[in-house]
């Protein structure tokens, strides 16, 4: 038996795989199997295999033996055994034809298969060879065209990438490292350089430490990528910067990426602030007041808090005598007077007007506090743009009881102020005394 490959002659010896009355060479099948592309060889207008070799039958999940008489849209499903009708005749004698597309449906999934078909001639006989590539995913050529540029497109990527090897020496950094840093390898002969020179507090540099430490050994004993998390560096310019740090094993390597969130966080604690703070005096307003003040109430209990309502006196007059602006500007230096008074753990807020609360935690005297600072209220003129200008302030106090809302406590010291009032201003008194 010989196969006729253009000119040139092979010389197969006959027999091995029979199928019906059709004898395919076992040297054909010896040869096909060399190859590790799937193939299926098929008889000239037929659409059943002939024969398929090894790597064929792995691509179509079928036995080797059974390719013998199987119809191809068993292999690659109807529509696909249409199209490959429709390229039968595109190829001459000994040469592949050109390569097309042929979605094919294997055992029920979609596969894109590129295929390529060659006549042979077989001691007389027409066969046809197919073979079979699954096609790259898409873009996975281009891709690889992109190779060469990728370290380009490392650097051009707007945060800081480094590649290290599995014993975290660094292998890559990109430009953005050193824009981000500022430091440069030469700075960084050791990673005891790094902590040092990014973190110059020595507190905070125990604190970033082992954080990234502990972060990195959970997501390292776990497999997964490093929970993000922000810590503040200092480049090597002295300025400050808020940087988000991500850590993942990809292949081979550990990769480490810096993002800079300095503007986003600074825009973040600046919007926090205004949601939660009175613009005029800087003082907490009564929303985040009433939210932080039931937190502390919540986690602590009610032992030993208290509320104090504070509203200052003839404040009508002020403003009616001196105009809005010194009014406001009262305000503001009422609120700093008041902030003085208080420890940093007591909260204070503007409710409304000239209307102030503080909670006053469980290590503060209330009716100290409060003391404090009705004294230091009337103490001494504030000095404003209209002139030194005096003003007192009277002061409801009532301790938290029981299971008490601060709603329901903050309106006893509303009441005990109120009484303050009536009794002559500038005065404190409790809620029991009201
Ligand atoms: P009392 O001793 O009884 O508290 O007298 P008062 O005049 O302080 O009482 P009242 O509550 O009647 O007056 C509060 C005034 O505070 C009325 C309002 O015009 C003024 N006010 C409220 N908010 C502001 C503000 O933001 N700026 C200024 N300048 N005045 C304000
Ligand atoms: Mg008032
Ligand atoms: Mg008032």
């Amino acid at each position: 038996m010989t196969i006729k490959r253009n000119t040139a002659e092979l010389k197969v010896t006959p027999d091995v795989h029979e199928q019906g009355a059709r004898v395919t060479s076992g040297h054909v099948t010896f040869w096909m199997n060399c190859v590790g592309v799937p193939m299926v060889l098929v008889a000239d207008g037929e659409l059943r295999a002939r024969s398929g070799n090894a790597a064929a039958a792995q691509l179509f999940g079928h036995d080797i033996d059974d390719f013998a008489g199987l119809p191809l849209h068993r292999l690659v499903g109807r529509e696909a055994e249409t199209l490959v009708s429709r390229v039968w005749n595109r190829s001459i004698n000994g040469f592949p034809s050109e390569p097309f597309l042929l979605r094919a449906s294997i055992d029920g999934a979609e596969r894109l298969l590129v295929v390529r078909v060659s006549r042979l001639d077989v001691d007389g006989e027409l066969l046809r060879l197919f073979t079979f590539v699954e096609a790259p995913p898409t873009g996975a050529v281009t891709l690889a065209g992109w190779q060469e540029n990728l370290l380009g497109l490392l650097n051009w990527m707007p945060f800081g990438l480094e590649i290290a090897d599995l014993d975290d020496d660094i292998q890559f950094a990109n430009s953005a490292c050193l824009d981000l840093f500022g430091w440069t390898a030469r700075d960084l002969a050791t990673p005891e350089d790094w902590w040092r020179l990014a973190y110059p507090d020595p507190e905070y540099r125990a604190y970033a430490r082992t954080r990234w430490e502990t972060e990195i050994a959970a997501a390292r004993a776990e497999d997964r990528e490093m929970t993000p998390f922000d810590l503040d560096i200092t480049r090597k310019d002295g300025t400050k910067r808020t940087i988000q740090f991500r850590h993942r094993k990809i292949g081979n390597f550990h990769v480490n990426m810096y993002l800079d969130f300095t503007r986003e966080r600074a825009y973040a604690s600046e919007l926090k602030k205004l949601a939660e703070t009175d613009e005029l005096t800087a003082a907490l307003n009564r929303r985040s007041f009433f939210k932080r003040a039931s937190r502390t109430l919540a986690s602590g209990g009610a032992e030993g808090l208290a509320l104090l309502m504070i509203d200052i006196d003839r404040f009508k007059r002020i403003n009616d005598r001196f105009g809005h602006g010194a009014g406001d500007q009262v305000l503001q230096l009422f609120v700093q007077r008041i902030g003085r008074c208080l420890p940093s753990s007591c909260l204070l807020a503007r409710l409304g007007g000239e209307e102030f609360a503080v909670l006053v935690d469980k290590d503060n005297d209330c009716a100290v506090i409060a003391e404090s600072i009705r004294a230091s209220i009337a103490a001494h003129p504030f000095e404003t743009a209209a002139g030194f200008l005096s003003v007192t302030t009277s002061i409801g106090v009532a301790p938290l009881e029981g299971a008490e809302s601060i709603e329901s406590a903050l309106s006893r010291a509303d009441r005990a102020l109120y009484r303050a009032k009536q009794s002559g201003r500038n005065r404190v008194l409790h809620d029991k005394e009201a």
